[in-house]
C-alpha cells in the first residue's frame, strides 16, 4: 500500500547537516518532514567528540583540503560562528571556545546532547522526523526531482509479508539530500 503525502520540504538523513537543515526549513514556516534510516538521530555526529571547528585562515584551510570545494569552504569559514550562536539560540549547549590541535578553533557540545536538543527542536517546531524510514526512489515529474518514495515507515517490511507500506511525499519546495551515499 502507498500512502500519498504532501508536504514543503523533505529532509533526507537526520544527521547534523539534516537535523539544521529541517530546523532553518521550519523556521520559515515550512511543513518538513525528516527521513531517517536508522534508529536515532545524530548520524556519525554521535561518534564524534562533537567539537564544531573550522581552520584558522583561509590559506589554511585550501592548503590542508586541496581538493575541497573553495565555495564551501568558504561558507564554513565565513559562518561558523555565526552559525553556532544559531545552535545556542535552539538551546545546544555549547563549551568554551577552543583551539584544535594547532588547526583552527572552535567549540564543544556533547555528541548526544547536540542530538537530543536538535531533535527536540525540530519537534516543537512541528517537523516530524521519521526514523527507520529509508529514502527509496526519487520522484521525477518534467525532468525534476518532485518526491520521494520511502520503504516504511517503520524500515522495510519483511518480504515474507504482502503488501509493503510505502510512503509517497510529494515536496511543494525542496527536497534536500543530507546524506552520503557510500
Ligand atoms: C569518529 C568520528 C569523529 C569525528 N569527529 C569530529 C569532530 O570532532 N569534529 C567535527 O567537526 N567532525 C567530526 N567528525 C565528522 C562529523 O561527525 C561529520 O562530518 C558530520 O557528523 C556529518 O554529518 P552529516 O549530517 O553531513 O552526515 P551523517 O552524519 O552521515 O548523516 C547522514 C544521515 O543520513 C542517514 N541516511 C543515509 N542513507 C539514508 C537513506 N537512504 N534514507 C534516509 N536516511 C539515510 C544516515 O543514517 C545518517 O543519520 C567525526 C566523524 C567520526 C566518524
Amino acid at each position: 500500500m502507498v500512502t500519498r503525502r504532501q508536504v514543503d520540504v523533505v529532509v533526507v538523513g537526520a544527521g547534523m547537516a539534516g537535523m539544521c537543515a529541517s530546523l532553518a526549513a521550519l523556521e520559515e514556516h515550512a511543513r518538513v518532514i525528516t527521513l531517517e534510516k536508522g534508529s536515532r538521530c545524530g548520524g556519525s555526529m554521535t561518534l564524534s567528540s562533537g567539537l564544531i571547528w573550522t581552520f584558522r585562515d583561509r590559506s589554511q584551510l585550501h592548503q590542508q583540503i586541496p581538493d575541497g570545494n573553495p565555495v564551501l569552504q568558504d561558507l564554513v569559514l565565513d559562518n561558523l560562528w555565526q552559525g553556532l550562536a544559531w545552535l545556542e539560540g535552539h538551546g545546544v549547549a555549547l563549551e568554551e571556545e577552543r583551539e584544535f590541535m594547532g588547526h583552527g578553533r572552535g567549540r564543544a557540545a556533547g555528541a548526544a546532547h547536540l542530538a537530543e536538543v536538535l531533535a527536540d527542536r525540530v519537534r516543537a517546531l512541528g517537523g516530524e522526523i521519521a526514523l527507520e524510514t529509508p529514502l527509496d526512489t526519487l520522484l521525477y515529474e518534467d525532468g525534476a526531482v518532485r518526491g520521494v518514495r520511502t520503504c516504511g515507515p517503520g524500515g522495510a517490511p519483511p518480504i515474507s509479508r504482502p503488501g509493503p507500506l510505502y510512503w509517497r511525499l510529494v515536496a511543494s519546495r525542496a527536497i534536500l539530500s543530507c546524506w552520503c551515499a557510500t
